[in-house]
């Protein structure tokens, strides 16, 4: 790890080269550290910001390659092989550490390890075998949701089931291939805990953050949450979490609200869509935050004053949308990606002193966007909507 006074122009190296990885990017350039990437896709975003070694994950001489000037290494990338950052750990500094990844990576060790840290999570069985469909039908009620443990993100590998048939055959539908399978939760809302911890120990919250999806996709996110008296016990969640997995870094973690409880969902062991607004609303973003405590720096102030609403862009771009900032308060974040169902192609971010008016310009901007995405409810996992909202 290097501090600022040791190295003037400290290099990141971002496993992954998406949206994510841009933002890092950004950020590093506003403090003088330099951010490049490693994606194994010919398109990476985050090439309008930094260099990117395009070569598969399994690439041991090109990741070799990859650490060289590295002051550390980190991923915008939840679904990474493992095997990549343990292979750059064996040269450089790593961050956030790699068991947090690989927790993450697994609903089942991920649930788990909120159960044995006391955090509490909705009730669930793991289907591996023919007769674990059996066995958790006796502990788990339905509705149900059925989850692939790995590599499911954005409501992908989802299903919701109503009863012991219904899970069957969705588990055949999955592929058979090793899922969850867990209680639905009727929940009043649903809010993400940023949270920092830096190589020194150094531990910073953001507010709590409101999240709305629709089709298992992140679509609104407003900060601070309506629901601010729940911070101290996010925060306490957060804490443990933090001290559990040794952790550095950004880590997100999301929750259902359920009357005056938190019941987590997942944690995402990186920069995370649901704290993009505070690029513009907080005194310092989850991004230089992020770069700030892999390179173990001090933390910057997580402060935020007034009101911020984070819209995501998926699937296609309103017309003119580029135009957007001119309006006071209003950010615009296009990522340059292809339009394609489903995907996120950019963020606005309105922030404000007053509730009302970042409400007002949100809804607004919410209505435009809405119209044209109208194919957005056919999105996979579009079935939680009609329970959900
Ligand atoms: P996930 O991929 O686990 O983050 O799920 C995506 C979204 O699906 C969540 O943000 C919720 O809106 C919904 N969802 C997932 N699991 C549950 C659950 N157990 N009960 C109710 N809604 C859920």
């Amino acid at each position: 790890m290097s501090h600022p006074s040791s190295s003037p122009q400290p290099i990141v190296g971002v496993l992954g080269g998406g949206q994510l990885g841009m933002m890092l990017g950004r950020a590093g350039a506003g403090i003088g550290v330099e951010v490049r990437f490693y994606d194994p896709v010919p398109e990476a975003c985050a090439a309008a910001v930094g260099p990117v070694t395009q070569a598969g994950w399994d690439d041991e001489a090109a990741l070799t390659r990859f650490a060289e000037g590295l002051a550390v290494a980190t991923w915008e990338f939840e679904n990474v092989p493992v095997a990549a950052p343990r292979h750059l750990a064996n040269r450089v500094g790593v961050a956030p550490p790699v068991g947090a990844l690989e927790v993450a990576q697994d609903r089942l060790p991920e649930k788990e390890c909120f159960r044995a840290l006391g955090i509490p999570t909705p009730v669930f069985h793991a289907i591996s075998i023919e007769s674990d469909v059996e066995l958790a039908t006796e502990c788990v009620r339905f509705p149900a949701i059925l989850k692939t443990r790995r590599l499911g993100y954005d409501g992908k590998g989802q299903a919701v089931v109503r009863d012991h048939a219904d899970l069957g055959l969705a588990w055949q539908r999955l592929g058979r291939v090793p899922c969850i399978v867990e209680q639905f939760v009727p929940f009043d809302g649903e809010v993400s805990l940023l949270a920092v911890r830096s190589a020194a120990g150094e531990i910073a919250f953001y507010p709590l953050v409101e999240n709305r999806h629709a089709g298992g996709i992140l679509r609104v996110s407003r900060a601070p949450a309506r629901r601010g008296a729940l911070q101290q016990l996010a925060e306490d969640h957060g804490r443990r979490l933090l001290a559990h997995l040794d952790y550095v870094g950004v880590l997100a973690i999301e929750f259902f609200v359920v009357g005056n409880e938190l019941v987590a969902n997942e944690m995402a062991p990186r920069v995370h869509n649901s704290g993009h607004w505070t690029i513009e609303g907080s005194a310092t973003s989850q991004f230089e935050n992020h770069l700030r405590a892999v390179l173990g720096w001090p933390l910057g102030s997580t402060a935020m004053a007034g009101h911020a609403a984070m819209l995501n862009l998926i699937g296609a771009l309103p017309n003119g949308v580029e135009s957007w900032s001119e309006e006071p308060g209003v950010h615009v974040h296009l990522y340059g990606k292809q339009p394609r169902a489903g995907r996120k192609l950019g963020h606005v971010t309105v922030v404000g002193d007053e509730l009302r008016v970042v409400d007002d310009i949100a809804q607004r901007l919410q209505a435009a966007i809405d119209a044209a995405t109208p194919s957005e409810i056919s999105t996979p996992g579009a079935r939680h909507l009609k329970l959900n909202s």
